[in-house]
């Protein structure tokens, strides 16, 4: 059956994770903004140098790089039967852009899943993981920049009555179990 699910959570929630799992049993593409982004610096891609400095500070890529990147993965044939995006809408901004563009390909997002964890647990899975671009400050800054968002944005879709809120600070199982109710 078709699956069209956006995926909201601090960095550190699990969602990438938990968006992979969602996305092999419903055998719909993951679309991580993140994953793209870090590809594109990885190979320095006009892109990826232009979204590198950004990245690297904690802030949010400006929307002119990822709207026509977001238009042209769900235009793909291998979105036509749903999706799971992680990581976008990071704002109001990209939120709306993301209905008009759903409306130009005539479709549908089922669900809005937000996945809440609190901050000082993220912090402290945010240092375990010290990713390149995960050291204290920029970690502290990432929360702050996506909070700052976020709010308007799970505001945006709790108006239109289609979030659903999930606690993502239990054991992963337990995340995966609360996940799969919430969309089937
Ligand atoms: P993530 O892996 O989703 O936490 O993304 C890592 C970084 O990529 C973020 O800190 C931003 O700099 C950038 N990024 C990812 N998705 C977006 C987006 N939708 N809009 C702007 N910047 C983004």
């Amino acid at each position: 059956m078709t699956k069209r699910l956006i995926f909201l959570g601090p960095p550190g929630s699990g969602k990438g994770t938990q968006a992979q799992k969602l996305s092999e049993h419903h055998q719909i593409p993951h679309v991580s903004t993140g994953d793209i982004l870090r590809e594109a610096v990885a190979q320095q891609t006009s892109l990826g140098k232009e979204a590198k400095d950004y990245m690297d500070k904690g802030e949010l890529v400006p929307d002119t790089l990822i709207l026509n990147l977001i238009q042209d993965r769900l235009s793909h044939d291998d979105a036509a039967n749903g999706w799971i995006l992680d990581g976008f809408p990071r704002n109001v901004n990209q939120a709306a852009f993301l209905e008009e563009l759903l409306i130009k390909l005539n479709q549908n997002a089922d669900c809005v899943l937000n996945l809440e964890v609190p901050d000082d647990v993220l912090v402290e899975r945010l240092l375990a993981r010290q990713r390149k671009d995960d050291n204290e400050e920029t970690i502290r800054r990432r929360l702050e920049v996506y909070h700052h968002n976020a709010v308007p944005v799970i505001d945006f879709y709790h108006q239109k009555q289609t979030l659903k809120t999930i606690d993502g600070n239990q054991e992963m199982e337990q995340v995966t179990k609360s996940l799969s109710e919430a969309v089937s």
